[in-house]
């Protein structure tokens, strides 16, 4: 089975170490989640202080189903959710939907 931290030859490698969620909140964050009723670009209203989740123990199955990869190692360090949160709609093309934050 194929490596999930080892990025497509386009993207530089990252730290070899960091092969787990970070918490970076990007993930929470970027992508549209159906079940949650969550637009692409903004946060869950259920991610907390620390980017942590405020329903972890009763998160739905996509939440408790999606598993870190090399997309993480590109996102969680940088310095601010908006930038983690744009990274990862870039990583997946989706760029040009980035909603204007105010
Ligand atoms: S993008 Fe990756 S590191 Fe960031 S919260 Fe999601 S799983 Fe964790
Ligand atoms: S429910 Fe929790 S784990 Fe799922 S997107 Fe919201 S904050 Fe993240």
């Amino acid at each position: 089975m194929a490596d999930r931290f080892e990025p497509p030859p386009e993207y530089l490698p990252r730290s070899v170490l960091r092969r787990d969620c970070t918490a970076c909140g990007a993930c929470c964050s970027a992508p549209d989640i159906h079940a949650l009723q969550k637009p692409l670009g903004v946060p869950c209203v259920h991610l907390g202080a620390g980017c942590l989740c405020r329903i972890y123990p009763s998160r739905p199955a996509v939440c408790r189903n999606y598993q870190p990869d090399w997309v993480c190692g590109e996102v969680a360090p940088l310095p601010t959710l908006d930038a983690r949160i744009r990274r990862f709609l870039e990583i997946y093309g989706l760029e040009g939907e980035i909603p204007v934050l105010e």
